[in-house]
Protein backbone atom coordinates (compact mmCIF):
# COMPACT_ATOMS: atom_id res chain seq x y z
CA UNK A 1 0.00 0.00 0.00
CA UNK A 2 1.16 3.46 -0.95
CA UNK A 3 1.64 5.33 2.81
CA UNK A 4 0.86 9.35 1.50
CA UNK A 5 2.08 10.22 5.21
CA UNK A 6 5.37 8.50 5.32
CA UNK A 7 6.19 9.63 1.81
CA UNK A 8 4.99 13.47 2.77
CA UNK A 9 7.69 12.96 6.28
CA UNK A 10 10.43 11.84 4.52
CA UNK A 11 10.49 15.04 2.27
CA UNK A 12 9.65 17.22 5.23
CA UNK A 13 12.68 15.69 6.52
CA UNK A 14 15.22 16.36 3.91
CA UNK A 15 13.72 19.99 3.52
CA UNK A 16 12.42 18.78 -0.08
CA UNK A 17 8.54 19.37 1.27
CA UNK A 18 6.89 20.91 -1.81
CA UNK A 19 4.46 23.76 -1.22
CA UNK A 20 2.37 25.87 -2.94
CA UNK A 21 3.91 29.60 -2.19
CA UNK A 22 1.22 31.21 0.23
CA UNK A 23 -0.10 34.62 -2.06
CA UNK A 24 1.48 36.91 -0.54
CA UNK A 25 0.81 40.87 -2.24
CA UNK A 26 2.99 43.56 -1.98
CA UNK A 27 6.09 41.64 -2.35
CA UNK A 28 8.60 42.24 -4.76
CA UNK A 29 8.47 39.13 -7.02
CA UNK A 30 11.30 37.52 -8.82
CA UNK A 31 9.67 34.62 -9.22
CA UNK A 32 7.93 35.32 -12.36
CA UNK A 33 8.45 34.12 -15.93
CA UNK A 34 6.45 36.81 -17.28
CA UNK A 35 9.87 38.56 -18.86
CA UNK A 36 8.38 41.26 -20.54
CA UNK A 37 5.43 41.89 -18.63
CA UNK A 38 3.08 41.26 -21.08
CA UNK A 39 0.66 39.35 -19.02
CA UNK A 40 -0.11 43.05 -17.75
CA UNK A 41 0.22 45.04 -20.53
CA UNK A 42 -2.95 46.94 -21.27
CA UNK A 43 -3.26 46.06 -24.85
CA UNK A 44 -2.66 42.33 -24.38
CA UNK A 45 -5.58 42.84 -21.61
CA UNK A 46 -7.71 44.50 -23.87
CA UNK A 47 -7.27 41.94 -26.80
CA UNK A 48 -8.54 39.26 -24.66
CA UNK A 49 -11.24 40.83 -23.48
CA UNK A 50 -12.81 41.63 -26.88
CA UNK A 51 -12.19 38.10 -27.61
CA UNK A 52 -14.12 37.07 -24.48
CA UNK A 53 -16.91 39.28 -25.73
CA UNK A 54 -17.08 37.78 -29.61
CA UNK A 55 -16.57 34.43 -28.81
CA UNK A 56 -16.82 32.95 -25.30
CA UNK A 57 -14.76 32.04 -22.61
CA UNK A 58 -13.73 28.07 -23.46
CA UNK A 59 -13.14 26.64 -26.54
CA UNK A 60 -15.33 23.91 -26.34
CA UNK A 61 -13.75 21.20 -28.42
CA UNK A 62 -10.58 19.81 -29.40
CA UNK A 63 -8.49 21.48 -32.61
CA UNK A 64 -9.88 18.65 -34.67
CA UNK A 65 -13.55 18.96 -33.78
CA UNK A 66 -13.50 22.85 -33.94
CA UNK A 67 -10.60 25.04 -34.64
CA UNK A 68 -10.82 28.64 -34.01
CA UNK A 69 -10.26 30.94 -36.40
CA UNK A 70 -7.07 32.64 -34.25
CA UNK A 71 -5.48 29.93 -34.18
CA UNK A 72 -4.04 30.13 -37.81
CA UNK A 73 -3.43 33.62 -37.57
CA UNK A 74 -1.01 32.85 -34.58
CA UNK A 75 0.41 29.81 -35.66
CA UNK A 76 1.42 32.08 -39.19
CA UNK A 77 2.54 34.57 -36.52
CA UNK A 78 5.01 32.02 -34.68
CA UNK A 79 6.19 30.86 -37.98
CA UNK A 80 7.67 33.66 -39.03
CA UNK A 81 9.03 34.63 -35.66
CA UNK A 82 11.08 31.62 -35.62
CA UNK A 83 11.78 31.26 -39.37
CA UNK A 84 10.10 27.76 -40.30
CA UNK A 85 7.63 27.06 -42.84
CA UNK A 86 4.49 26.12 -40.42
CA UNK A 87 3.91 26.54 -36.84
CA UNK A 88 1.32 24.55 -34.48
CA UNK A 89 -0.02 25.47 -31.20
CA UNK A 90 -0.74 23.12 -28.07
CA UNK A 91 -2.62 23.35 -24.63
CA UNK A 92 0.74 24.29 -23.12
CA UNK A 93 4.44 23.85 -23.58
CA UNK A 94 4.45 20.35 -21.42
CA UNK A 95 1.66 19.10 -23.70
CA UNK A 96 4.18 20.15 -26.71
CA UNK A 97 6.47 18.34 -25.54
CA UNK A 98 4.84 15.10 -24.54
CA UNK A 99 2.92 15.25 -27.04
CA UNK A 100 5.88 15.95 -30.08
CA UNK A 101 8.82 13.78 -28.55
CA UNK A 102 7.13 10.25 -29.38
CA UNK A 103 5.87 10.90 -32.94
CA UNK A 104 9.63 11.25 -33.67
CA UNK A 105 11.20 8.50 -32.10
CA UNK A 106 9.84 5.27 -30.70
CA UNK A 107 11.79 1.55 -29.77
CA UNK A 108 14.85 0.99 -31.54
CA UNK A 109 15.19 4.79 -31.88
CA UNK A 110 17.96 6.82 -29.71
CA UNK A 111 17.28 10.06 -27.84
CA UNK A 112 20.99 12.38 -26.68
CA UNK A 113 20.12 14.57 -24.06
CA UNK A 114 21.39 17.12 -22.31
CA UNK A 115 21.79 16.31 -18.65
CA UNK A 116 20.22 19.98 -17.43
CA UNK A 117 16.99 19.54 -19.78
CA UNK A 118 13.54 19.99 -17.90
CA UNK A 119 11.30 17.10 -16.85
CA UNK A 120 8.87 17.57 -19.65
CA UNK A 121 10.96 16.86 -22.04
CA UNK A 122 11.85 13.25 -20.31
CA UNK A 123 8.67 12.40 -19.67
CA UNK A 124 7.94 12.82 -23.68
CA UNK A 125 11.31 10.95 -24.55
CA UNK A 126 9.83 8.04 -21.49
CA UNK A 127 6.44 8.27 -23.60
CA UNK A 128 8.47 7.57 -26.80
CA UNK A 129 10.27 4.33 -25.37
CA UNK A 130 13.29 5.26 -27.19
CA UNK A 131 16.80 5.03 -25.41
CA UNK A 132 18.01 7.64 -24.01
CA UNK A 133 22.21 9.07 -23.48
CA UNK A 134 22.37 11.96 -21.78
CA UNK A 135 25.69 14.20 -22.17
CA UNK A 136 27.37 16.47 -20.12
CA UNK A 137 25.86 19.90 -19.83
CA UNK A 138 26.46 21.74 -23.27
CA UNK A 139 29.58 19.79 -23.27
CA UNK A 140 29.82 18.75 -26.82
CA UNK A 141 32.54 16.75 -27.20
CA UNK A 142 30.67 14.36 -24.84
CA UNK A 143 27.69 14.49 -26.98
CA UNK A 144 30.20 13.71 -30.00
CA UNK A 145 31.29 11.05 -27.94
CA UNK A 146 28.03 9.05 -27.44
CA UNK A 147 27.20 9.66 -31.11
CA UNK A 148 29.99 8.26 -32.33
CA UNK A 149 29.67 5.16 -29.91
CA UNK A 150 25.66 4.31 -30.07
CA UNK A 151 24.06 6.05 -33.41
CA UNK A 152 24.98 3.36 -35.73
CA UNK A 153 22.92 0.39 -33.69
CA UNK A 154 19.80 2.80 -33.47
CA UNK A 155 17.32 3.51 -36.83
CA UNK A 156 16.23 7.33 -35.71
CA UNK A 157 17.88 9.80 -33.47
CA UNK A 158 17.25 13.16 -31.88
CA UNK A 159 19.52 15.09 -29.93
CA UNK A 160 17.03 17.49 -27.54
CA UNK A 161 18.35 21.02 -25.50
CA UNK A 162 17.22 24.05 -24.53
CA UNK A 163 17.81 27.74 -25.64
CA UNK A 164 18.61 29.21 -22.46
CA UNK A 165 18.51 27.07 -19.71
CA UNK A 166 15.57 27.54 -17.25
CA UNK A 167 17.39 26.73 -13.70
CA UNK A 168 21.15 27.71 -15.11
CA UNK A 169 20.50 30.71 -17.38
CA UNK A 170 23.05 29.33 -19.33
CA UNK A 171 22.54 29.38 -23.58
CA UNK A 172 23.21 25.94 -25.56
CA UNK A 173 25.66 26.31 -28.58
CA UNK A 174 23.33 25.70 -30.79
CA UNK A 175 25.29 26.49 -34.32
CA UNK A 176 27.73 23.44 -32.66
CA UNK A 177 25.01 20.91 -31.64
CA UNK A 178 23.02 21.73 -35.32
CA UNK A 179 26.23 20.95 -36.93
CA UNK A 180 27.18 17.74 -35.35
CA UNK A 181 23.48 16.58 -35.47
CA UNK A 182 23.77 16.75 -39.27
CA UNK A 183 26.91 15.25 -39.54
CA UNK A 184 25.11 11.89 -37.44
CA UNK A 185 22.11 12.14 -39.14
CA UNK A 186 19.71 13.29 -36.19
CA UNK A 187 17.22 15.45 -35.49
CA UNK A 188 17.96 18.51 -33.37
CA UNK A 189 14.81 19.73 -30.52
CA UNK A 190 15.62 23.07 -28.95
CA UNK A 191 13.09 24.00 -26.17
CA UNK A 192 13.26 28.10 -26.31
CA UNK A 193 10.77 27.93 -23.21
CA UNK A 194 12.45 30.54 -22.12
CA UNK A 195 13.91 32.34 -24.67
CA UNK A 196 12.43 35.89 -25.24
CA UNK A 197 11.82 35.86 -29.59
CA UNK A 198 14.78 38.24 -29.99
CA UNK A 199 16.25 36.11 -32.60
CA UNK A 200 15.69 32.48 -34.01
CA UNK A 201 18.66 29.92 -33.76
CA UNK A 202 19.47 26.39 -35.78
CA UNK A 203 17.35 23.46 -35.20
CA UNK A 204 15.17 21.13 -36.99
CA UNK A 205 12.44 21.19 -34.56
CA UNK A 206 11.69 24.05 -32.63
CA UNK A 207 9.25 24.02 -29.33
CA UNK A 208 8.07 26.72 -26.86
CA UNK A 209 6.06 28.06 -24.55
CA UNK A 210 3.14 31.01 -24.83
CA UNK A 211 2.97 31.26 -20.88
CA UNK A 212 6.49 32.94 -20.26
CA UNK A 213 7.98 36.02 -22.47
CA UNK A 214 4.20 36.00 -24.64
CA UNK A 215 2.40 36.18 -21.02
CA UNK A 216 -0.97 34.30 -22.06
CA UNK A 217 -0.51 30.28 -22.25
CA UNK A 218 -0.41 27.26 -24.52
CA UNK A 219 2.79 25.65 -26.25
CA UNK A 220 3.87 25.47 -29.98
CA UNK A 221 6.42 23.88 -32.55
CA UNK A 222 7.43 25.08 -35.70
CA UNK A 223 9.00 23.09 -38.27
CA UNK A 224 8.06 21.78 -41.73
CA UNK A 225 5.06 22.05 -43.13
CA UNK A 226 4.73 18.33 -43.90
CA UNK A 227 5.76 17.52 -40.21
CA UNK A 228 2.99 19.67 -38.47
CA UNK A 229 0.61 17.64 -40.90
CA UNK A 230 1.84 14.50 -39.57
CA UNK A 231 1.60 15.95 -35.75
CA UNK A 232 -2.48 16.77 -36.42
CA UNK A 233 -2.35 12.92 -37.08
CA UNK A 234 -0.44 11.12 -34.61
CA UNK A 235 0.06 13.78 -31.75
CA UNK A 236 -1.86 12.40 -28.96
CA UNK A 237 -1.77 15.38 -26.91
CA UNK A 238 -3.12 17.27 -29.76
CA UNK A 239 -5.70 15.38 -30.83
CA UNK A 240 -7.19 14.74 -27.50
CA UNK A 241 -7.35 17.86 -25.35
CA UNK A 242 -9.39 20.82 -25.59
CA UNK A 243 -8.66 23.93 -27.62
CA UNK A 244 -7.48 26.98 -25.89
CA UNK A 245 -10.00 29.22 -24.92
CA UNK A 246 -9.89 31.90 -27.76
CA UNK A 247 -9.11 34.77 -25.37
CA UNK A 248 -5.20 33.13 -24.71
CA UNK A 249 -5.11 32.95 -28.69
CA UNK A 250 -5.85 36.88 -29.02
CA UNK A 251 -3.69 37.62 -25.91
CA UNK A 252 -0.73 36.12 -27.80
CA UNK A 253 -1.19 36.89 -31.35
CA UNK A 254 -1.29 40.90 -29.23
CA UNK A 255 1.89 40.15 -27.30
CA UNK A 256 3.86 38.97 -30.45
CA UNK A 257 3.00 41.84 -32.54
CA UNK A 258 3.98 44.14 -29.61
CA UNK A 259 7.28 41.91 -29.26
CA UNK A 260 7.31 42.60 -32.98
CA UNK A 261 6.76 46.48 -33.05
CA UNK A 262 9.26 46.99 -30.57
CA UNK A 263 12.69 44.96 -30.52
CA UNK A 264 14.34 46.35 -27.51
CA UNK A 265 11.48 45.25 -25.19
CA UNK A 266 13.15 41.82 -25.45
CA UNK A 267 16.56 43.40 -24.63
CA UNK A 268 15.16 44.30 -21.06
CA UNK A 269 14.95 41.63 -18.70
CA UNK A 270 18.67 40.82 -19.70
CA UNK A 271 20.09 44.88 -18.95
CA UNK A 272 18.05 44.22 -15.98
CA UNK A 273 19.55 40.70 -14.93
CA UNK A 274 23.39 42.64 -15.64
CA UNK A 275 22.34 45.39 -13.28
CA UNK A 276 22.25 42.37 -10.23
CA UNK A 277 25.05 40.61 -11.90
CA UNK A 278 27.08 42.03 -14.89
CA UNK A 279 28.09 38.94 -16.41
CA UNK A 280 24.22 37.67 -16.46
CA UNK A 281 24.41 35.29 -20.00
CA UNK A 282 20.31 36.49 -19.59
CA UNK A 283 17.30 37.36 -17.72
CA UNK A 284 17.59 33.73 -15.30
CA UNK A 285 20.53 34.21 -12.52
CA UNK A 286 20.68 31.10 -10.38
CA UNK A 287 22.09 32.05 -6.80
CA UNK A 288 23.22 28.65 -6.21
CA UNK A 289 23.48 27.81 -2.00
CA UNK A 290 23.63 23.93 -2.36
CA UNK A 291 22.09 22.42 0.77
CA UNK A 292 18.14 22.67 -0.05
CA UNK A 293 17.42 23.65 4.38
CA UNK A 294 19.66 27.02 4.24
CA UNK A 295 18.11 27.53 0.76
CA UNK A 296 14.93 27.86 2.21
CA UNK A 297 16.18 29.48 5.35
CA UNK A 298 17.63 32.38 3.10
CA UNK A 299 14.58 32.79 0.85
CA UNK A 300 12.51 33.21 3.72
CA UNK A 301 15.19 36.07 5.42
CA UNK A 302 14.30 37.49 2.09
CA UNK A 303 10.79 36.89 2.08
CA UNK A 304 11.06 39.70 5.07
CA UNK A 305 12.91 42.37 3.14
CA UNK A 306 9.98 42.26 1.18
CA UNK A 307 11.24 40.05 -1.77
CA UNK A 308 9.87 37.09 -3.06
CA UNK A 309 12.50 34.76 -4.83
CA UNK A 310 11.60 31.08 -5.17
CA UNK A 311 14.23 27.80 -3.86
CA UNK A 312 14.61 25.60 -6.24
CA UNK A 313 15.51 22.44 -4.57
CA UNK A 314 15.68 18.56 -6.14
CA UNK A 315 14.49 17.30 -7.78
CA UNK A 316 14.06 20.17 -10.05
CA UNK A 317 17.72 20.88 -9.83
CA UNK A 318 20.34 17.84 -9.34
CA UNK A 319 21.29 16.79 -5.71
CA UNK A 320 23.19 19.63 -3.53
CA UNK A 321 22.56 22.16 -5.93
CA UNK A 322 19.53 24.24 -4.32
CA UNK A 323 19.35 27.72 -5.64
CA UNK A 324 17.44 30.78 -5.41
CA UNK A 325 16.17 31.52 -8.85
CA UNK A 326 15.90 34.93 -10.29
CA UNK A 327 14.15 35.72 -13.01
CA UNK A 328 14.52 39.64 -14.26
CA UNK A 329 11.31 41.38 -16.48
CA UNK A 330 11.03 44.21 -18.19
CA UNK A 331 9.02 45.40 -15.64
CA UNK A 332 11.55 45.15 -12.58
CA UNK A 333 12.93 48.92 -10.80
CA UNK A 334 16.56 49.35 -11.10
CA UNK A 335 16.42 50.60 -7.14
CA UNK A 336 14.59 46.88 -6.13
CA UNK A 337 17.22 45.13 -8.27
CA UNK A 338 19.79 46.74 -6.64
CA UNK A 339 18.76 46.82 -2.90
CA UNK A 340 17.73 42.71 -3.26
CA UNK A 341 21.89 42.78 -4.32
CA UNK A 342 22.27 44.40 -0.83
CA UNK A 343 20.44 42.12 1.18
CA UNK A 344 21.72 39.11 -0.70
CA UNK A 345 25.64 40.53 -0.11
CA UNK A 346 23.94 40.72 3.74
CA UNK A 347 22.88 37.45 3.85
C1 LIG B 1 8.10 25.99 -18.45
C2 LIG B 1 8.79 25.05 -19.35
C3 LIG B 1 8.08 24.19 -20.16
C4 LIG B 1 6.59 24.01 -20.02
O1 LIG B 1 5.86 25.02 -20.58
P1 LIG B 1 4.38 25.26 -20.03
O2 LIG B 1 3.74 26.10 -21.07
O3 LIG B 1 4.55 25.95 -18.72
O4 LIG B 1 3.74 23.92 -19.88
C5 LIG B 1 8.77 23.44 -21.07
N1 LIG B 1 10.11 23.49 -21.17
C6 LIG B 1 10.84 24.29 -20.37
C7 LIG B 1 12.32 24.32 -20.53
C8 LIG B 1 10.21 25.09 -19.44
O5 LIG B 1 10.93 25.85 -18.63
Amino acid sequence: MLSFTTTLKELEEKYLKREFPEYKSGLISFGSNDYLGLSQHPEVKIAAIDAIHQYGVGAGASRLISNHELYEKLEKKLAKLKDTESACVYGSGYLTSIGVIPTLVTKGDIVFADKLIHSCLLDGIKLSGARLFRFNHNNIKHLEKLLEQHRKKFNNALIITETVFSMDGDLAPLDEIYRIANKYRAYLITDDAHGLFSKSAPAHIKIGTLSKAIGAYGGYICGSKEFIDYLINKSRSLIYSTALPPAILAASIKAIDIIQSNRRLCELPIKKARIFLPKAKSQIVPVIIGNAKKTLKIQNDLKKEGFYIPAIRPPTVPSNSSRLRLSFTALHKDDDILRLKKCLENI
